[in-house]
């Protein structure tokens, strides 16, 4: 019985710090994620996150750059495909059209050679086939389990859509993977059928108690079928936890945009559990925030009250759309649009009062990844950008002088020093907050960038500095706009800062 539950809660799955870059291009970026035993857990993001290149590294199609990747504990991340206890259901069924459905299941297992538990004289593991019977055992128990049990001798090109990607689910785990990793499989299906499939699919996942890992790029999928999401966007974990956690207490504003509807906004904490936005002062349940500090925060439209006398908030009803079992009203107030959604239905041109209680607030650290500005070749080892020229390190792309390029530095890669002749660019301390273990500093350039730095020492408000960057930690990449003119605007990275 102990064992059971030591496994039951064992990680099967430990991506540690994972990156994949494809001609310079970051596809997944320092990812570390543990899956346990027997979860359901869906990549989520949007297109181009790089959700499936995660994927086909677990898979082992794809080679880490750097990192690695552990299976029950076995460092995997050099093992080919075929060598891992790992099947993957991809959105294109791949099904042979020549076979029917129970040889198209059987033919992974035809191929299969498992141990006798005996051994031959030189001591070698002898291996045998499997019988007929024990096929024709395996294939029909999985068909009961996609709900195809009268369908093995019927032809792949009859079968619906839905039945296909059944046939391909079947055909992945009668050969009994550990890990069942599936690429946004209901993609190429109609809505009906993949609400219907949905709910199969959980119900098979429980069922056979092996692994998921889950692609998609629809959150409603993610959050229906999941026990754990992971939502990612530029090649990074934004948020990993339970479809319930990352609604409610949403890491980020991507997060809370990306996941459900949200009316994400601009606040300052004005003390612990007092915030204001919209000009006014709300009662919420966050803490630890620095007095004054910028924050995004979310409410949820169905979080807002409406009525017609009094509240926190005067606007104006904008539209009204009846969605089923409530109203979803867009309401201005002064120059936020809100989203609320009530049972109640306010009509377009009424004066309506809105009114938060306090968890229904919900308080975001501002969200920036990575330092990133546009800049300019100036030699082969040369890039200007923010007012200063900083060596780099070239790799194999050639750049020629006057190229545009995006540069990428992580907060923890920047040296603030104290004379700021000692740093290429000068720079006054705007902002600093400790975040625990370090510190999180915010500095505005006499170019009028933001820098975004984690250190260990502690700088003041108004203190003057330098800033240096090693060659070896600036990212420079190619820009669309290649050879264009020069550009020393910053590009933010923030992905949503709410203004
Ligand atoms: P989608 O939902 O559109 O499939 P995704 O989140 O799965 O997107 P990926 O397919 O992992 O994203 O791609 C992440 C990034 O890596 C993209 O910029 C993509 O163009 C790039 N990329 C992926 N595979 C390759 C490859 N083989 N060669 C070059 N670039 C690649």
């Amino acid at each position: 019985m102990a064992t059971i539950t030591r496994e039951k809660f064992d990680n099967i799955i430990e991506i540690k710090n994972v990156t994949k870059v494809f001609d310079g291009i970051t596809a997944v970026d320092n990812v570390n994620l543990a899956v346990r035993r027997g979860e359901f857990v869906t990549l989520l993001g949007p297109s181009g996150c790089g959700k499936t290149t995660l994927l086909r590294m677990i898979a082992g199609f794809e080679m880490p750059t750097s990192g690695s990747i552990f299976l029950e504990k076995q460092d995997v991340t050099t093992v080919p495909p075929h060598l891992r206890p790992i099947n993957t259901v991809f959105q294109k069924y791949a099904l042979f059209p020549h076979l029917n459905v129970f040889k198209n299941i059987a033919f992974g297992l035809k191929l299969k050679r498992i141990p006798t538990g005996e051994l031959d004289k030189k001591g070698r593991p002898i291996y045998r086939k499997f019988t007929k019977d024990e096929i024709a055992e395996k294939v029909e128990r999985v068909l009961k389990l996609v709900n195809l049990e009268a369908y093995g001798h019927r032809g792949i090109t009859g079968l619906s859509g839905g039945q296909q990607q059944r046939v391909a689910i079947a055909r992945a785990i009668v050969c009994e993977p550990k890990v069942l990793l599936l690429d946004e499989p209901l993609g190429a299906l109609d809505l009906k059928m993949r609400k219907e499939m949905q709910s199969e699919l959980a119900a098979m996942h429980k069922n056979i108690g092996i692994t998921f890992i889950y692609v998609t790029h629809d959150q409603e999928e993610a959050l229906t079928m999941s026990d754990k999401v992971v939502v990612m966007t530029d090649g990074a974990v934004q948020q990993y936890g339970t479809p319930k956690k990352i609604y409610d207490e949403p890491a980020n504003a991507f997060v809370a945009d990306f996941i459900g509807e949200s009316n994400i906004l601009s606040g300052v904490m004005k003390k612990d559990f007092l915030v204001e936005f919209c000009g006014t002062e709300f009662k919420c349940m966050d803490k630890g925030f620095g007095k004054d500090e910028k924050v995004d925060l979310v409410v949820r439209p169905e979080d807002i009250a409406i009525n017609a006398k009094s509240g926190a908030l005067k606007g104006e009803v904008v539209s009204t759309v009846f969605k089923g079992t409530y109203y979803e009203m867009e309401i201005m107030t002064g120059d936020y649009q809100f989203t609320v959604q009530n049972t109640v239905e306010f009509t377009p041109g009424q004066t309506v009062w809105l009114s938060v209680e306090p968890d229904g607030i919900h308080i975001m650290k501002k969200l920036k990844t990575v330092n990133e500005y546009v800049g300019e070749i100036i030699s082969e080892n040369t890039v200007r950008l923010c007012g200063g020229d900083f060596e780099f390190m070239p790799g194999e792309t050639v750049y020629e002088r006057g190229d545009e390029v995006k540069v990428k530095i992580p907060f923890d890669k920047i040296e603030l020093t104290d004379d700021e002749t000692d740093g290429v660019i000068g720079a006054n301390v705007t902002q600093t907050l400790y975040k625990g273990s370090y510190y999180q500093v915010q500095v505005y350039t006499d170019d009028d960038n933001d820098f975004f730095i984690d250190t260990v020492d502690e700088w003041d408000i108004g203190d003057r500095v330098g800033i240096r960057i090693d060659p070896k930690d600036l990212t420079v990449e190619k820009t669309a706009n290649e050879g264009g003119a020069v550009a020393d605007t910053v590009a933010d990275t923030e992905v949503w800062d709410g203004e």
